[in-house]
């Protein structure tokens, strides 16, 4: 049974039928068909079938996937189709090894069905770029919102790198099988959606003070189901369906907000920088987190920065005070380079900052009733997690505060994304409210 509540947005994005709020005709999106329901794999040959993929089709999976929902995929779509297994033997890595071993034993297969989430998902659309055939996905877990994405984060050579990969021509998210996924995967799901607000306010904030570009249209597709994924977290802990469809169709539409901006940024800013610098600089032996956990927690630390900065004075920026030798002192000199490059990008010079300042002090009542329209309370995001039963605090990820706070701090250092982290900085404000 395919859930879709009428007149979404999401079934008239797929037909190209949904005006774009920023003017220009209509939205589209490459990917065709997104079915969340139940007993999907039922129905694969029908799914599949109105994608015409050719066969035989790769059923790319790993043993938990296979278990799951690979093996009932397989069964209802051999009658008809040829179907060529590739399981790998453990969960596999994001990387140049799992690559080969992809294209090798799916070589003698015309398409490829991707049976997973993050890395069995990143590892099949890669695969499909790089040896030209279509693909779609069955996912098994409400964790993350890259099912519609056109990127796959692969390492090569030990590098974690975005590469450029094919879009699922179809999406397939199972609310039986992703009731039954591990509660921790659903809540790191919420926690990359959660970050909507905080996310939305840094992106007008940095189109409001220094004129980059900024569109609605990524949250004009979210608009519709967001004040019920808050109401119901308490029901994703409990596998309620009704909730489980609403966060799979946001993780899905936030990938095509992405997806139609060429960027992450709709989906992407101080939170997220938060968590990448965790990702690069904490103790790799802390305890494993998921992307969307640390999310979750970052985005409350981000939450209740906009909040002290918007009920303050004009924030009025100084100069900018990293420069190329504190980078390097603070991260070596690879990185530290790496680091500076990123902040030259986003760095004020003298005229620029004076620009910035007359602004903040001609506009600010203006200002903060704008990016408050968009943001929601800390209180009610962290009310929404603690229902769900996902982190919100850094010990709940195993960090310690001065590693926390260190990150906080940090973040900005670490990408040319301008957000409330730099707006703080530059005001000198920043080390005052970090946490
Ligand atoms: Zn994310």
């Amino acid at each position: 049974m395919v859930l879709s509540p009428p007149d979404h947005p999401l079934p008239r994005l797929l037909a190209g039928r949904l005006p774009d709020p920023d003017g220009g005709g209509m939205l589209s999106v490459r990917t065709r068909r997104v079915a969340i329901g139940t007993g999907l794999a039922a129905e694969a040959p029908a799914l599949i079938g109105s994608l015409d993929l050719p066969a035989p089709h790769a059923l790319v999976a790993d043993p938990a996937t296979w278990a799951v929902l690979g093996d009932a995929v397989a069964a209802a779509l051999r009658p008809s189709r040829a179907v060529v297994p590739v399981v790998f033997a453990r969960p596999p890595h994001a990387d140049d090894a799992a690559v080969a071993e992809l294209c090798q034993r799916s070589a003698a297969a015309a398409s490829l069905i991707a049976v997973g989430s993050g890395t069995i998902n990143d590892l099949t659309r890669y695969t499909a770029k790089l040896t030209g055939r279509r693909y779609c996905v069955f996912g098994t877990a409400l964790s993350m919102n890259g099912y519609a994405s056109e990127n796959a984060a692969i390492t090569q050579g030990g590098h974690k790198r975005t590469l450029a990969a094919v879009a699922a021509e179809g999406v397939f998210l199972d609310l039986d099988v992703a009731a039954a996924a591990p509660p921790r995967l659903t809540c790191a799901g919420l926690g990359d959606s959660i970050c909507r607000p905080t996310a939305q306010t840094d992106w007008l904030l940095s189109h409001l003070l220094l004129g980059t570009p900024y569109r609605e249209a990524p949250f004009a597709l979210l608009a519709a189901d967001e004040p019920h994924l808050l109401a119901q977290s308490e029901g994703l802990a409990r596998g309620d369906r009704a909730a489980l469809a609403c966060l799979a169709r946001t993780l899905v539409l936030s990938g095509f907000g992405m997806a139609i901006c060429g960027s992450s940024a709709p989906a992407s800013q101080a939170e997220h920088l938060i968590s990448h610098w965790l990702d690069m600089l904490a103790d790799p032996a802390r305890p494993p987190a998921f992307h969307g956990e640390q999310i979750a927690v970052t985005t409350l630390t981000v939450a209740a920065l906009h909040e002290a900065v918007l009920a303050g004075p004009p924030p009025l920026p100084g100069p900018e005070p990293l420069d190329e030798a504190t980078l390097v002192a603070r991260y070596g000199d690879q990185l530290g380079r790496a680091c500076w490059a990123e902040v030259a990008r986003k760095r004020l010079d003298g005229p620029a900052t004076a620009a910035l300042a007359a602004r903040l002090r001609e506009d600010w009542p203006t200002i903060v009733a704008r990016l408050r329209a968009v943001g929601r309370p800390t209180a009610e995001l962290r009310a929404v997690l603690e229902r769900a039963g996902a982190p919100t605090r850094p010990e709940d990820l195993g960090l310690d505060r001065a590693t926390y706070r260190r990150a906080v701090l940090g973040a900005r250092e670490i990408r040319d994304r301008f957000t409330v982290l730099d707006l703080a900085a530059l005001a000198g404000r920043l080390e005052e409210l970090a946490p």
